[in-house]
């Protein structure tokens, strides 16, 4: 099995996990736990790299030492350190690290003080009441644990197991903010965490709120978000804090903080940790400090009412909270050279949408009005081929009786223009799943595999290149196949994909579904930095299906993308000759 980049950032992390637990130096856990960021970041396969015997030791936080034991996993799937400390550790000690609230320190000295190594042993000393009476933890953090462990017995999984996908997280979100933003005095609330730099998927939802009157207007806030009628339970609820779980969702923390401090605390909560916790080592070295109140010089608060002021104290320009991940947004920032990162009113059109000619709801008509009245110039029309049999694909003469039908429409339309499509399977041997005599009468193709997952990933590789081959290959569907919590993205060379694009002037799509958000932040950097244009469209299945957009541009803004590296900016014209090939 070849060791993927996330399966050798699990191993250090685990690594960094176990040496922390038992207190080891910080700067060695801190060495695997950024490598293990480091490789997980990488749009690139390590396992490639060390295949063609390329130097390691120049990626970020990976020394010669590092290097060596990449390629040792690389070579035999395992690494001989983790081995022996799982050994020399009891079987259950890291599943501790799953009951939320609880770090590797908090591990270490429950272990020490308490010897619970294992989540039964935990139970037992939550329930004995030890727990509270151990520095740095107290009555409330038991109790905490305490829930934190029930929520895991009951099989409800704590962080990552149970992260929603960001649409669904929105669905939890806006309601919410609505009836906080409805409460008297409440003059902003603002969502957090990962879900403002709209992560795939998001755990528990993080909110700000500022009100206008600081007597009274905390607890009212307070009182309301408990009162919220999908609430199941109140965790915890203090003056300016609370914590509720959602019915059948997440759980939901909400802070009111002062106006001088909205700025602080919502940089503060949007995270990601690895950002701030670069940010606070550059306020050190300025002899600073920042935190969730704001950014103070000894007692003096010197900024933290808004973001942008946060960020200009440190001379750095506004980093969008997409770019917030500790992969190098905050040195571009210093030196006044982010991304201008595309946004929804860049979108042109949309390049990938069914009808019901095979598996969607709505006409050539319905979706022509839908898509003009999104503000679009232009709407690909693109069923699907004949493989896809359970969606109705068309054979080339329904497709050349669909292509007909556009041309018709299209004379009836202003302000809209569609395009003749057809999302075409790649056969499982890279060829197409229509003659070419049909494929040229198309504006553009949108290829895709829908089947035969599980080839190895050099064939599966061999297929993408070779469909590519094909001069009606216009764009690649959804490149990886992932559906997000459902199937992992298949074994394919993305960056041989990638670079077999760029070679043949054909284009990668992001789709833009909330399941799929394929190709994913990373591959869109990498296509950037190839010079590959990304086509970011929705795949809608009916009119409501355009507004799936948001998700895209998240997902490509999270991948550094601006407008320029969208295919689907451009105005129609300079749309029609990069379709030529
Ligand atoms: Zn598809
Ligand atoms: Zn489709």
């Amino acid at each position: 099995m070849p060791a993927h980049n996330a399966d050798i950032a699990r191993i250090f992390r685990n690594v960094a996990e176990y040496l922390e637990i038992n207190g080891a130096n910080a700067f060695r856990v801190r060495a695997y736990e950024n490598a293990a960021r480091t490789v997980e970041s990488m749009a690139r396969d390590v396992a490639d790299m060390v295949a063609a015997d390329e130097d390691l030791s120049g990626l970020p936080g990976i020394g010669e030492d590092l290097a060596k034991k990449i390629r040792e996993i690389v070579d035999t799937g395992s690494l001989p350190l983790l081995e022996k400390l799982r050994a020399e550790n009891p079987p259950g000690l890291l599943e501790l690290l799953r009951v939320e609230g609880l770090g590797p320190k908090r591990v270490g000295i429950l272990r020490e003080k308490l010897g619970v190594e294992s989540l039964d042993d935990l139970r037992k000393a939550v329930d004995s009441g030890a727990v509270r009476d151990l520095e740095g933890f107290g009555e409330k953090s038991e109790a905490k644990i305490g829930r934190a462990l029930s929520a895991l017995e009951k099989g409800r999984v704590t962080h990552e197991m149970s992260r929603m996908r960001l649409d669904e997280a929105e669905g939890f979100a806006l309601p919410l903010l609505d009836h906080i933003r409805a409460v008297e005095g409440v003059v902003r609330a603002e969502p957090a965490g990962s879900l403002r730099r709209r992560k795939e998927t998001v755990g528990d939802l993080d909110m700000v709120a500022v009100c206008d009157d600081p007597e009274k207007g905390p607890a009212r806030v307070m009182d309301a978000f408990a009162a919220y009628d999908r609430v199941e339970e109140v965790v915890s609820k203090g003056e300016t804090r609370a914590t509720v779980r959602l019915r059948n969702g997440p759980s939901a923390d909400l802070r009111v903080v002062p106006a001088e401090s909205f700025g602080a605390a919502l940089h503060y909560l949007t995270g990601s940790k690895a950002h701030n916790v670069r940010l606070r080592g550059m306020a050190e070295d300025q002899g600073c400090k920042v935190n969730e109140y704001g950014v103070f010089r000894g007692e003096e608060r010197v900024a933290g009412e808004t973001e942008e002021d946060l960020y200009a104290f440190f001379g750095m320009d506004f980093i969008p909270p997409e770019l917030r991940e500790d992969t190098g947004e905050l040195e571009a920032a210093r030196k006044h050279r982010l991304p201008a990162l595309v946004t929804l009113a860049d979108m042109r059109g949309d390049l990938h949408a069914h009808t019901d000619a095979s598996d969607g709801r709505a006409g050539l008509e319905e979706m022509a009005e839908a898509a003009r009245s999104r503000g679009y110039d232009y709407l690909a029309i693109t069923d699907h081929s004949q493989a896809v049999t359970v969606a109705h694909g068309l054979d080339a003469d329904r497709l050349a009786a669909l292509i007909d039908a556009v041309d018709r429409v299209n004379d009836g339309l202003s302000g809209i223009t569609l395009l003749k499509g057809c999302e075409v399977d790649i056969l499982e041997d890279g060829s197409l799943d229509l003659p070419d005599s049909i494929l040229k009468r198309l504006d553009l193709t949108v290829c895709s595999v829908h089947s035969r997952f599980g080839l190895p990933r050099d064939a599966q590789t061999e297929r993408i290149v070779r469909a590519m081959d094909n001069p009606h290959f216009t764009i690649l569907g959804h490149p990886t196949g992932r559906l997000i919590g459902k199937r992992e993205p298949y074994a394919v060379n993305m960056e041989r994909v990638i670079a077999a694009a760029a070679e043949r002037g054909v284009f990668l799509e992001l789709n833009a579904h909330p399941e799929r958000l394929d190709l994913d932040d990373r591959h869109c950097r990498a296509a950037k930095e190839a010079g590959v244009l990304v086509a970011v469209s929705t795949d809608a299945h009916s009119p409501g299906g355009l507004d799936t957009m948001r998700f895209g541009l998240g997902q490509a803004r999270r991948g550094w993308l601006e407008a320029k590296d969208v295919l689907n900016t451009r105005s129609l014209r300079e749309l029609k000759k990069l379709l030529k090939r």
